[in-house]
């Protein structure tokens, strides 16, 4: 059996996933998410593993994640900036999702734009 390397890595490990596939339960391909993550675009083309290990999925999903949740917070900040109103669902926080916890914001908030 060929040996597969890690494209994030260079290493090995018998869990490899095909970077182009979706990354489970995000809609969007490991390789996208990737290439949102870093400078590094990555296509079929480029020739180089299309294999990621199971130790830098998670790493690359937890980076995927926190992008996402700063620039939603970023998002409120400016909302909040332009138009000194809370978002509606703000107590709801902008966590990771449902299953991770959930970020308490508007203490933060009011501290960051006191009235
Ligand atoms: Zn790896």
């Amino acid at each position: 059996m060929e040996v597969q390397i890690c494209r994030a890595c260079l290493g090995t490990s018998p869990a490899m996933i095909n970077i182009f596939d979706n990354a489970p339960g995000l809609g969007i391909s490991i390789a996208d998410m990737i290439t949102q993550c870093t400078p590094y675009e990555i296509s079929k083309e480029d020739c180089f593993p299309e294999n990621i290990c199971d130790s830098c999925l998670h790493c690359a999903r937890s980076a995927f994640e926190i992008r996402q949740t700063i620039e939603t917070s970023h998002q409120i900040y400016l909302q909040m900036r332009n138009t000194k109103n809370l978002p509606v669902n703000l107590n709801d926080g902008v966590g990771f999702s449902k299953t991770k916890k959930t970020v308490h914001m508007s203490p933060l908030l009011k501290v960051v734009f006191p009235e």
